[in-house]
C-alpha cells in the first residue's frame, strides 16, 4: 500500500504534513503502509471544516440525517469483505470475526442511531412561572474531538461518529496512530453521503496531532476511548478551554464464580471473554475469583478450553487467536507474567510465551493461586492472560471485586438468580453481567464508574450525552 492520503478534510482526502507513523501488520510484524501525520495547521483546518459544517448538518431535519446514517450503514454492510480484510490485516484479528463483530456491530451502531436521533426532545414544556411557558430543546454542542484507541479500531470509531452525527454535531475524529486503515475507509463511506466537513479525519499520534485537536478553542466536546492516563492528559489539556468530556477507559473485570455455577458454562464464558481478541479488550474476562469449592474443577475445566484455542494465522478459518497489536504490547503483557509468577509466586497453570516467528503473538495463559494484592489482579494486562484467585465469603469477594480504580465490567455465575442479583446490586460496575460476560447489545449504555470513565457508549443515554438541554422561555 503506498500513497495514501491520511487526513480527511472539507470533504477531499490530503496527504498529511506532520510526523510520519508506520502501520504495521502485527501477524508477520511486515510495514503496510507509512503515514504521514497531521500538522497543526491541518488540525487547525480540520477544525474550521467541522466548525463551518455545523450549522449546516444541525439545520439538517432528524429525517434527513437519519436517512444519511442509514445510507452510511448499507454501504458499510456492502464493503464488508474489504473493511474486515483490512481489520485483520491492520490488528491480526481473525477474519471471520472481523467480518461479523467488527463489521457487523459497526453496521448495527449506525443503524441504531439513525433511529434512535428521531426520539431526541426535551420532555418538560410547561407554565411553571405565572405568565411565562417554558419548553425544552435538546440541541448539538458543535464541534466533537473523536479519540479511538487500537483494539477495535472500526467499531471504536463508529462508536464515536454515529451517536455524535446523530445529535447534529460535526466530528474530527483521530484514530490510533497504530490502527488508522479502517477508520480512513469509514470516514470515505460517511463522505459519500454527508455535507462536506460533517466528518473530517487527522491521522498521527497522541502527543502532537491528538493534544492540538483536544484543546483547540473551536472543539466543544471531547470523546476519548483510550487509557486511564490519556484520559488524565485530556482533561489537563481541556482545562483552559472547559468543554465537555465522555470516556471510555480501561477496566479489569472481576468475575465472580460461585459454588453453585455451572462450572462448563463458566469455563466457556471466561475462555471466550477472556482471550476474544488476544485480551485486547477493556471488559475481557481478566480476573476470576472461584469459591474454593469449585477452584480446581473450574481452573481445570479453563484450562481445558484453553488447549483447545488455535493461535496463527487470522485467514485460516480454524484460527480463534491473532497477535497482539505491538511487539511492545506483546513485551509488557510478558512482563505481567513473569512477574505474576516469579515475583508473585503464582502458579502459571498454561502458556507465559511468546509466539513463534516474527508476528507479535503470546499464547494464551493462565494463572492461578493469585493473590488480590497482587499486580496481575489490579492491573489491566490488555493481552490474553486469565488470573484465578479463590474466595471463601460473599462479603470478602464483593469487597475485593470493588477495590478497583476500574469499573466497567463484572460478571456473576451462579444457578442462585436471588444469590446474583443481590451480589449485582452491590458491584460498582457500569454493567454487571450473569451468567455471560462481554454481551454488548446497541440499545443499551456501554460505560463505565470510577475511572474508566463516564458518559456511556451505546444507547439513548449516550445520544443525550451528546446534546445539551436548553431553555427557551415565552412571556405571554
Ligand atoms: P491510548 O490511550 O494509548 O490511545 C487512545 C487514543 O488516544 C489514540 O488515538 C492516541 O493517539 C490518543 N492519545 C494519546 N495521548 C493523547 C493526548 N495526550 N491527547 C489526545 N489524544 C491522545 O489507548 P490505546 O492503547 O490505544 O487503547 C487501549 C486502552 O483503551 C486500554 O486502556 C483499554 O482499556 C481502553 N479501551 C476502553 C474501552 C471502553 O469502552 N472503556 C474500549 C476499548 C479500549
Amino acid at each position: 500500500m503506498t500513497d495514501l492520503p491520511g487526513l480527511l478534510i472539507d470533504g477531499a482526502f490530503q496527504h498529511g504534513e506532520g510526523e510520519p507513523e508506520q502501520v504495521n501488520d502485527p501477524t508477520d510484524g511486515s510495514s503496510i503502509v507509512s503515514l504521514a501525520g497531521a500538522s497543526r495547521a491541518q488540525v487547525d483546518d480540520a477544525v474550521a471544516a467541522a466548525d463551518r459544517a455545523f450549522p449546516i448538518w444541525s439545520g439538517f431535519s432528524p429525517k434527513e440525517r437519519s436517512l444519511a446514517m442509514l445510507k452510511i450503514a448499507d454501504r458499510i454492510e456492502a464493503k464488508q469483505d474489504e473493511l474486515a480484510e483490512l481489520e485483520m490485516r491492520n490488528c491480526g484479528k481473525p477474519l471471520a470475526t472481523a467480518r461479523a463483530v467488527d463489521v457487523g456491530n459497526t453496521v448495527d451502531v449506525f443503524r441504531f442511531f439513525a433511529g434512535a436521533l428521531r426520539t431526541i426532545g426535551g420532555v418538560p414544556a410547561g407554565e411553571y412561572k405565572s405568565g411565562y411557558t417554558s419548553m425544552l430543546r435538546r440541541d448539538p454542542l458543535g464541534v466533537v474531538a473523536g479519540i479511538a484507541p487500537w483494539n477495535y479500531p472500526l467499531m471504536m470509531a463508529a462508536w464515536k461518529l454515529a451517536p455524535a452525527i446523530a445529535a447534529g454535531n460535526t466530528v474530527v475524529l483521530k484514530p490510533s496512530e497504530h490502527t488508522p486503515l479502517t477508520a480512513l475507509k469509514l470516514a470515505e463511506i460517511c463522505a459519500e453521503f454527508l455535507p462536506a466537513g460533517v466528518v473530517n479525519l487527522v491521522t498521527g499520534n497522541g502527543s502532537d496531532v491528538g493534544a492540538s485537536l483536544v484543546s483547540h478553542r473551536k472543539v466543544r466536546m471531547v470523546s476519548l476511548t483510550g487509557d486511564i492516563a490519556t484520559g488524565r492528559k485530556i482533561l489537563e489539556a481541556v482545562a483552559p478551554t472547559i468543554k465537555r468530556t465522555h470516556f471510555e477507559l480501561g477496566g479489569k473485570a472481576p468475575v465472580i464464580v460461585l459454588d453453585d455455577a455451572d462450572i462448563d458454562a463458566a469455563a466457556e464464558g471466561i475462555v471466550d471473554a477472556g482471550y476474544y481478541n488476544a485480551g485486547q479488550d477493556c471488559t475481557a474476562a481478566s480476573r476470576v475469583y472461584a469459591q474454593a469449592g469449585i477452584e480446581t474443577k473450574l481452573i481445570a475445566a479453563i484450562e481445558q478450553r484453553i488447549n483447545a484455542l488455535t493461535m496463527g494465522d487470522p485467514r485460516h478459518p480454524a484460527t480463534s487467536l491473532g497477535p497482539l497489536i505491538t511487539e511492545r504490547q506483546r513485551d509488557r503483557v510478558e512482563g505481567f507474567v513473569r512477574r505474576a509468577v516469579t515475583d508473585a509466586g503464582a502458579e502459571l497453570v498454561t502458556g507465559g510465551n511468546p509466539g513463534e516467528g516474527a508476528g507479535f503473538f503470546f499464547q494464551p495463559t493462565l494463572i492461578a493461586g493469585a493473590k488480590h494484592s497482587d499486580e496481575i489482579v489490579q492491573r489491566e494486562v490488555f493481552g490474553p492472560v486469565v488470573s484465578v484467585t479463590r474466595f471463601t465469603d460473599i462479603a470478602q469477594v464483593v469487597d475485593w471485586a470493588n477495590d478497583s480504580d476500574y469499573g466497567l465490567a463484572s460478571s456473576i455465575w451462579t444457578r442462585d438468580i436471588g444469590k446474583a442479583g443481590a451480589i449485582a446490586a452491590k458491584l460498582q460496575y457500569g454493567v454487571t453481567w450473569i451468567n455471560t460476560h462481554s454481551v454488548n447489545v446497541s440499545e443499551m449504555p456501554h460505560g463505565g464508574v470510577k475511572s474508566s470513565g463516564y458518559g456511556s457508549d451505546l444507547s439513548i443515554y449516550c445520544l443525550e450525552h451528546y446534546t445539551t438541554p436548553r431553555h427557551i422561555m415565552f412571556k405571554h
